[in-house]
């Protein structure tokens, strides 16, 4: 009787784990700074010319896969300012070649602002490119050998999600243009090896530029992310992932976000290493605690739904940057959804006689993930392909007095379609675009928004004044398919 009950205990306990429906999961990580010896490394963020002396903490790609009823995907967090969608298509080129099955891969970059320039806006000039083409080809070769390595280590594994929205979360992220919404929101993904209980991977989805080192900084670091994650490998082993998410004006710089350092009592100094510090073990913290309380979930299935879009291109500058090379060829325009490399010659009023690309739009993509247990939705994420105004996500938009468009109808609010309780958004999602600005909102002409004296930040790194509402249209398309 005692050994029938065994082995049938024993099968109950097999099926499961040998059925197409248990959930793996693996995480891999590669490291990549660039070498500086004998080359000059342009640091992305901020201007022109800030020329990399040392490395302070390595610059990383991790990647997470998740495999469940032969579907899987594979998230990728990278240290970088940025990766275009031509950069991400050869990653996946790559990615598929070697990768057992098919599977979808997301590429995501934390946008941190003490990294190589990948995106080539960060050259010692206006108009030359800051891109070094052979390290970001070996950058994108290895962001894809890093998603085979974690597809490769995939085991049977427990999911469990977190996530914390209290009113306090706001004052980590600091606004300082109009209006002052924020998306303090954190999502956090766990998980675990069904074998040993110990933790594969941890994912937190937190919005806050990764810029508190400031202009001044010269190093190479992952800036708060590097603690984020330091922490929470501290506290639950595995690989953790940190993922931008709402950025767009979000940031720690400055005195909103005043950070106690415990070891003085006084408030870590703005730019300063220790502030980087505080903030990511504060993150890191929050997660630890969201964690404390997480669902643990048996997922049946993950659903991905992709979109590929295009979106008309008004900035100049990158019209003209595009024409000049600055990009080198990783950000090509379209006209009726085929590349369009045509230019001509324009007497612009900052920059002089200028080559000028002509092609209509930029090519990019959406993605929508759902999560699913017992055929309902548990979890979902989406993915958007620049710096989104968290107003588009958090909902707030608000028409001004001095806008250039105050008639102009509104965007969909992202986080009014979602429908499930762990909301991942991730920034910087297989593209950087620049920021997703509401069309109300935009600004380039004076009197400007609440008739301030000076211009607003913003419009001179967005694709558009029509970008946010392609963007957010084809995933709300996504999400009510
Ligand atoms: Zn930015």
């Amino acid at each position: 009787m005692r050994r029938l009950l065994t082995i049938s205990a024993f099968l109950i306990f097999l099926t499961p784990l040998a059925s197409a429906d248990t959930l793996l999961a693996g995480a891999a990580q590669a490291v990549i700074t660039p070498d500086l010896t004998g080359r000059t490394v342009y640091l992305a963020g901020f201007g022109n010319n800030r020329v990399a002396t040392d490395v302070h903490d390595d610059l990383y790609a991790r990647c997470l896969a998740l495999g469940i009823a032969k579907q899987i995907l594979v998230l990728c967090s990278v240290d970088l300012i940025g990766l275009f969608y031509d950069d991400v298509l050869t990653i996946r080129g790559s990615f598929q070649q070697k990768s057992p099955g098919s599977a979808f891969l997301i590429v995501a970059s934390t946008h941190t602002h003490a990294g190589p320039d990948t995106l080539g806006l960060y050259g010692p000039k206006p108009l030359e490119t800051g891109i070094d083409s052979k390290y970001l080809s070996s950058v994108d070769e290895r962001i894809a050998t890093t998603a085979v390595e974690a597809v490769r280590a995939m085991q049977p594994a427990r999911l469990q999600l977190a996530r914390d929205d209290h009113p306090l979360l706001s004052l980590l992220q600091g606004v300082d243009r109009p209006p002052l919404v924020k998306d303090p929101f954190l999502f956090v993904m766990r998980l675990l090896a069904r074998s040993t209980g110990r933790t594969i991977a941890t994912a937190v989805n937190w919005s806050d530029h990764p810029e508190v080192l400031g202009r001044k900084n010269t190093q190479i670091t992952a800036d708060y992310p590097h603690w984020v994650r330091t922490y929470v490998e501290k506290q639950f082993g595995g690989i953790a992932l940190v993922f931008s998410g709402s950025i767009g004006k979000v940031s720690p710089l400055g005195n909103q976000v005043s950070l106690v350092d415990p070891e003085t009592l006084k408030v870590a100094e703005d730019g300063s290493w220790r502030k980087a510090e505080l903030l990511g073990n504060e993150i890191g913290r929050l997660a630890e605690r969201a964690l404390r309380s997480a669902q643990d979930v048996q997922l049946d299935s993950i659903l991905v739904r992709t979109a590929k879009l295009y979106a008309p291109m008004y900035n100049p500058r990158f019209r003209v940057a595009e024409a000049a090379g600055v990009f080198a060829g990783r950000k090509p325009l379209y006209t009726n959804g085929e590349p369009d490399a045509s230019t001509d010659t324009r007497d612009l009023p900052s920059l002089g006689r200028v080559k000028y690309s002509t092609g209509r739009d930029i090519q990019t993509e959406v993605d929508y993930i759902q999560f699913v247990a017992g055929r309902a939705a548990v979890a979902e994420i989406a993915t958007i392909p620049g710096e989104i105004y968290p107003e588009l996500v958090n909902g707030g938009v608000r028409r001004y007095v001095g806008a250039d468009y105050p008639e102009a109808p509104l965007e969909p609010v992202l986080r009014e379609h979602l429908k499930t309780k762990y909301q991942f958004v991730l920034g910087l999602g297989n593209d950087e675009i620049g920021y997703l600005i509401p069309k109300v909102e935009w600004d380039e002409e004076p009197p400007w928004l609440m008739n301030a004296a000076e211009p607003w930040y913003g419009e001179i790194n967005s694709v558009g004044p029509d970008a946010a509402e392609r963007v957010l249209q084809a995933l709300v398309g996504l999400i009510s398919q």
